[in-house]
């Protein structure tokens, strides 16, 4: 995807200016420096990012300028990219299920920290140097994100405790990692992971060098901005209760950093009775919508890059390509102005977006623009 560093003041001026017919990612590198600056002072331990959440090449330039110094990859692909923007960084390969050649690809990428949830892929690094951290990672049966990730990864309390023994009797330094599932808006699941956390070490006589407490944080999606530093304050305070000891703290988000980081400006193809069309859809650069619930901060622009203000109305929303799973899972309230050749602009779309755009049927977002601020 090339990126056009041509700088408008706002997405409206731009889209006046150049009145794309195809989707466009506008790019927001001041508002990503901001968001980076409220973790880097908020959070009380090291942040990295969780590269998946959008691997464009200027996200980790930005992001490393801005003084992250540590990345979450979970492929070979991911830490050749991390190595050529983000030189010097560390890296933490927190992907907990690896063939063969990805452990040797790790190893030569001189990966840091290391995941792990099974015996079976701990007795995989037995080669890795000696003193290497290698994190378990702990699943509880936890409510509160979007979506939980515990179905998939992640080692039972009882299952922790044994694979901290064997991380210590292998020689590594032994640490524990979780995820409390993504795009989670209350710091409670925070609180009890990081208890359970020390209850784990406890069991297993084993001292923490790290905790890592994971990515979830909340990305701003309907009216309400969330409130990150109290997530932060309830961890910094778990973690002082919990543990006679307080293990370094760790964390790795990937939506909270990123989302800020685009708008999606798709255009109106056709207004009709029954539905809106647009030029992007599930198969582009609104492919979360179909998993987790939609946002709510979109905004009309017309042609000419001024609001419409009708009153609006909750339309059916198509995207472009012949298949008919690509519809929005929701209604959209829409401006009853809205006409042919108009945008609609999806704000805080930076995270699991840009990296799910397919081809299907000709499009897709290819384009991204370098704004000054969000209008
Ligand atoms: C996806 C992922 C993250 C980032 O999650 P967000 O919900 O985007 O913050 C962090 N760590 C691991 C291990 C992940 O798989």
């Amino acid at each position: 995807m090339r990126i056009d560093p041509t700088l408008s003041p706002t997405p409206e001026a731009w889209l006046a200016a150049n009145a794309p017919d195809e989707p466009v990612f506008l790019f927001h590198p001041a508002r990503l420096m901001e968001v980076a600056r409220e973790f880097l002072t908020g959070f009380p331990g090291l942040v990295t990012y969780a590269v998946k959440a959008n691997p464009a090449p200027e996200m980790i330039r930005a992001l490393h300028a801005a003084g992250i110094r540590a990345f979450d990859v979970a492929s070979p692909a991911e830490m050749a990219l991390v190595r050529a923007e983000a030189p010097g960084a560390a890296l933490h390969y927190h992907n907990p299920v690896r063939s063969a050649a990805e452990v040797a690809a790790g190893l030569e990428a001189g990966c840091v920290s290391w995941s792990v949830d099974r015996m079976a892929e701990l007795e995989k690094l037995a080669g890795l140097p000696r003193g290497t951290e290698i994190a378990v990672r702990l699943k509880l049966p936890v409510a509160g994100a979007a979506y939980d990730f515990g179905t998939k990864f992640g080692a039972t309390p009882e299952q922790a405790v044994q694979l901290l023994r064997r991380v210590e009797a292998l020689g590594f330094t032994a640490s524990i990692t979780f995820h409390p599932g993504t795009q989670c808006t209350s710091p409670a699941p925070w609180g009890r992971y990081i208890n359970e956390a020390a209850a784990v070490a406890r069991s297993a006589g084993v001292t923490l060098h790290r905790l890592n407490v994971g990515g979830g944080f909340p990305a701003h999606r309907d009216a309400d901005r969330p409130d990150l530093q109290a997530i932060f304050d309830t961890i910094c305070e778990a973690a002082q209760g919990a543990f006679d000891n307080p293990p370094h703290l760790v964390c790795e988000p990937g939506r909270a950093l990123a989302a800020e980081a685009l708008t999606l400006a798709t255009r109106v193809k056709g207004v009709h009775e029954e539905a809106v069309f647009l030029n992007d859809g599930v198969y582009g650069g609104l492919a979360e919508w179909r998993d987790i619930a939609p946002m709510d901060r979109v905004r009309a622009v017309s042609r000419s890059g001024g609001p419409l203000q009708g009153e609006r109305t909750r339309r059916v929303v198509f995207g472009p390509t012949c298949d008919s799973i690509d519809r929005l899972p929701e209604l959209l309230p829409l401006p009853c102005d809205l006409t042919e050749g108009d945008y609609l602009l999806f704000e805080g779309m930076g995270a699991y977006s840009r990296a799910l755009v397919t081809g299907f049927n000709g499009y897709g977002v290819r384009r991204v623009v370098e704004i000054e601020n969000q209008g």
